[in-house]
């Protein structure tokens, strides 16, 4: 069977790597090729943030967490690592909903001053431009396509199309709950730091990578402008110092920003069009894309394998 899937961000080619490795002839039409996309600006951490319900969501991220954790065992050269880190809270704080996911989480005994409560844990950075890449490979070695293309409505003339849009949702799937959230980060030359460090008011974060460093960051509902802001950037490095020192001086390579497209709730589920073709809505991850990835992505394959027959029957 012949699937169309619209986007070529994290989403979509994940999506479309399940879909073409379990059999399928797939085809991604995208607006924004794999490096243009939000995807390739996330830091990226696997941590769930700013996505719902809590309940779909840890399944999706404890599945995602298990592929990323072989990938970084098998793929050295996808660019996904496990790293030890931190959160540090100024608030007493409970057990994250996420943290029965996470083999290695632990409370920490004492948090440094200022901070009052924290844990640690081990958990995948993806380098998002080698790793989408890297899926891009894939993709295609299973006989997948990528097609530039912008759209201004779901394609018409496939069987099945797989809507990754994220934010394109908005337009395409008539759908005004997806919002922008922006989010600025920067980078720094790489000085020897090897762990990850969060303080969730902020948000503020340093994800080590092979090269360099992302710092965070910033979380503004609302918020469409995509040019990186110097205020804010001074601010990021001024908050990310005061989380690791060891970043004063570090030198500054480049400015990003990306739109995280926010819904209340993630929206996995199929809908006929009223020409016949039936899509699957795989939109609406927020800050979590990443880190969704790949449960969702399984729960499509799913969803086409348990109704595939009914697909195939309708359309042209
Ligand atoms: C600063 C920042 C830090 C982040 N950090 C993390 C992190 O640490 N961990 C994590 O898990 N997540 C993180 N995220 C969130 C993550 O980046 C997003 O959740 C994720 O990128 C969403 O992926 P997506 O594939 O749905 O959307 P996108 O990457 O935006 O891709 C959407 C695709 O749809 C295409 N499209 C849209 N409209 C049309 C149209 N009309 N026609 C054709 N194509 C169209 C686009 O061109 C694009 O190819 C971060 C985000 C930001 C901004």
């Amino acid at each position: 069977m012949r699937i169309l899937v619209v986007g070529a961000g994290v989403v979509g080619l994940t999506t479309a790597v399940c879909l073409a490795e379990a059999g399928y002839d797939v085809h991604v039409l995208a607006r924004d090729l794999p490096l243009e996309t939000t995807s390739s600006v996330a830091a990226a951490l696997w941590y769930p943030y700013l996505a719902d319900p809590p309940d779909r969501v840890l399944s999706w991220s404890k599945r995602s967490l298990q592929v990323f954790s072989c990938i970084a065992r098998e793929s050295p050269q996808a660019g996904v690592s496990l790293v030890e880190g931190t959160e540090l809270l100024s608030q007493p704080h409970g057990d994250p909903f996420w943290a029965c996911a996470v083999p290695s989480f632990k409370r920490l005994d004492k948090p440094p001053p200022p901070y009052v409560d924290g844990w640690s844990c081990e958990a995948p950075v993806i380098e998002m431009p080698v790793y989408l890449i890297w899926l891009r490979g894939r993709l295609e070695a299973a006989g997948g396509t990528i097609t530039r293309m912008v759209l201004r409505a779901m394609p018409a003339d496939a069987q099945l199309v797989v809507n990754c849009a994220g934010l394109g949702a908005r337009h395409l799937a008539s759908d005004p709950s997806v919002v922008p959230v922006r989010g600025q980060v920067l980078r720094v030359a790489q000085i020897g730091v090897d762990r990850w460090s969060l303080d969730a008011e902020g948000p503020t974060y340093v994800i080590p990578r092979a090269r360099d460093i992302v710092l965070g960051g910033t979380s503004a509902e609302g918020m469409w402008a995509t040019r990186p802001e110097p205020g804010i950037a001074a601010d990021i490095m001024k908050r990310a110092i005061a989380l690791v020192p060891e970043l004063a001086g570090a030198r500054v390579l480049g400015h990003r920003v990306g739109l995280r497209p926010v819904r209340p709730s993630v929206r996995l589920e199929s809908e006929r069009l009223s020409q016949g073709a039936v899509v699957v809505h795989c939109y609406g991850h927020g800050g979590a894309g990443v880190t969704l990835s790949w449960g969702c992505a399984e729960e499509v394959l799913s969803m086409v394998e348990s109704s595939g027959p009914a697909f195939r029957h309708i359309g042209p």
